[in-house]
């Protein structure tokens, strides 16, 4: 069944009108008549049972049916990602959808040197990989802002996981263990191609909700190190142990 996200209030009966693109898929691209039925949620109401009740020139109308699943959510998990190049951040983007992430947060660092990205579009390929991977809820995907100024105004009880590429830094799975059982929020911190600057480095480093952790002896683009981090810790901490 198709599957769409949508903002609207989901329960019995509830009407839906989607978007224009996403009227244009279910009519135009999927070829669904009236009568056919469809996949909604929207991050709170759980997954609902929707029926295709209007089809006409301009867009459809569904009709919520029945739940399907109820809302559940998933772990407490952001990637804070430095501003790489426009494909590497759209995949990194698409990867964390599907790797369980709740939000994706662009950062400017000393050695990114874009200081701007299209977040609509990126919000958009979050969504479409939500829709696509099953999810119940749309990883947010933030403005995004200076590194500094998000360590500075970091939120209590927040972990860091703090992928460090100078070497140093202890063996993730080893780094990890301790964290297990406490279901703190965490976040993932990945730098640009460039890396972190000694005195970013040194400041993240000195954090006490931050632990620096190795994805191994080689360099990873940050894509791959995106990717492979959110992937151990969900394998270690997250909802891959259920
Ligand atoms: N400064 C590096 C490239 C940075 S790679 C260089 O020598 O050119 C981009 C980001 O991916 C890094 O800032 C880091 O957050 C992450 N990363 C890449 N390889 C990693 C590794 N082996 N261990 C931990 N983090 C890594």
């Amino acid at each position: 069944m198709i599957r769409l996200y949508v903002p609207d209030p989901l329960q019995a009966g509830a009407s839906v009108t989607p978007t224009a693109d996403q009227s244009r898929y279910l009519i135009g691209v999927m070829r669904l008549s009236a009568g056919e039925a469809v996949a909604l949620f929207n991050g709170r109401d759980g997954e609902w049972r929707a029926r295709l009740v209007e089809v006409a020139k301009r867009g459809c109308r569904l009709e919520a049916e029945a739940l399907l699943r109820p809302q559940t959510i998933g772990p407490d998990l952001e990637l804070i990602v430095a501003l790489v190049k426009r494909a590497r951040l759209e995949t990194i983007v698409e990867k964390a959808a599907e790797l369980g992430a709740c939000g994706v947060r662009p950062v400017i660092t000393r050695r990114t040197n874009a200081d701007h990205t299209n977040v609509a579009r990126l919000q958009a390929i979050a969504t479409e990989a939500a829709e696509q991977t099953g999810r119940l809820d749309v990883p947010k995907v933030a403005a995004p802002v200076r590194l500094e100024a998000l360590l500075d105004a970091w939120p209590q009880g927040r972990r860091l996981m703090f992928c460090d590429e100078a070497g140093d830094a202890r063996p993730v799975i080893e780094a990890l263990a301790p964290f297990a059982g406490d279901a703190a929020p965490f976040a993932v911190l990945i730098g640009p191609e460039g890396g972190f600057a000694p005195e970013e480095r040194d400041k993240v480093r000195a954090l006490a909700f931050a632990t620096p952790v190795s994805l191994g002896p080689r360099i990873l683009r940050a894509d791959t190190a995106a990717i492979t981090a959110l992937a151990l810790w969900q394998a270690a901490l997250g909802d891959w142990r259920a």
